[in-house]
């Protein structure tokens, strides 16, 4: 396996998750894909997107909107739009799809990596914005490299223990390369496919290169009304709707 996909966040965003593939393909061929959970809720094409995820073996680790989807955790932590979403996802996946996703680990390892979509510290819940969390994850983290989601945000942590946080955190770009040494305790972010909130409405992910020792971040443009349409004629929010236009 030399070039793996890295995803997460895609909630349901289909015409995304599609232009994703498509521009990572352009780079050569993808010979595996990781998803660091939300793969459902939110959008209107849940189990189209655990279809395509299942179609490239992905690896996959659950998220909250997973496990709201099966109803294996409540909603009550959910901000409105998000429970609402959350019950209309719950309404559409078969039993065997409930199941698939209630099987999907919170924490995956696969060589170097450790695949969590919040931290380490609260696998499912936890946000990585500061140096506070990076640390508590790091703590916990036995690889080398940690690829994270749930914030919506590409960043890249570092650990250093020469410096008073202790790790420094920086915002990943379009195009932005990550070179890898084993010597180094990292935590990337690729930032979200179906819900970007970092301002910037293009669709988010990144490459590892096994070969190289590098990961790539990309942006991506997608048919944002496409997916909208869908979600309105599906009646979800309002507000989930509109926030695709701006990536906030
Ligand atoms: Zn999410």
């Amino acid at each position: 396996m030399t070039r793996t996909l890295i995803v997460s966040d895609v909630h349901a965003n289909l015409v995304a998750l599609e232009a994703v593939l498509r521009d990572a393909e352009r780079g050569g061929p993808i010979d595996g894909v990781w998803s660091l959970g939300d793969c459902v809720g939110y959008g209107p094409q849940p189990a189209e997107c655990m279809a395509r995820l299942k179609g490239f073996d992905a690896t996959m680790v659950a998220g909250n909107h997973e496990r709201a989807a099966t109803g294996a955790i409540g909603t009550e932590d959910f901000n409105p739009d998000a429970a609402a979403a959350a019950q209309w996802t719950k309404e559409r996946l078969t039993p065997e799809e409930k199941s698939f996703l209630d099987g999907l680990a919170e924490v995956e390892q696969q060589s170097s990596f450790t695949l969590v979509h919040g931290t380490l510290r609260w696998p499912i819940w936890e946000y990585l914005f500061d140096s506070e969390a990076a640390l508590g994850h790091l703590a916990l983290q036995q690889t080398p490299f940690g690829l994270v989601g749930h914030t919506h945000m590409p960043i890249l942590v570092v650990e250093d223990r020469t410096s008073f946080d202790g790790c420094q955190l920086f915002r990943l770009a379009d195009g932005e390369r990550v070179d890898l040494d084993p010597n180094m305790r990292i935590v990337l972010n690729p930032g979200s496919v179906g819900q970007p909130r970092d301002g910037d409405r293009r669709a988010s992910y990144a490459v590892y290169d096994a070969e190289a020792m590098t990961i790539n971040l990309h942006r991506v443009e997608y048919e944002i009304d496409a997916t909208q349409k869908l979600m309105a004629e599906a009646g979800l929010p309002r507000w989930l709707i509109e926030r695709l236009s701006t990536g906030r």
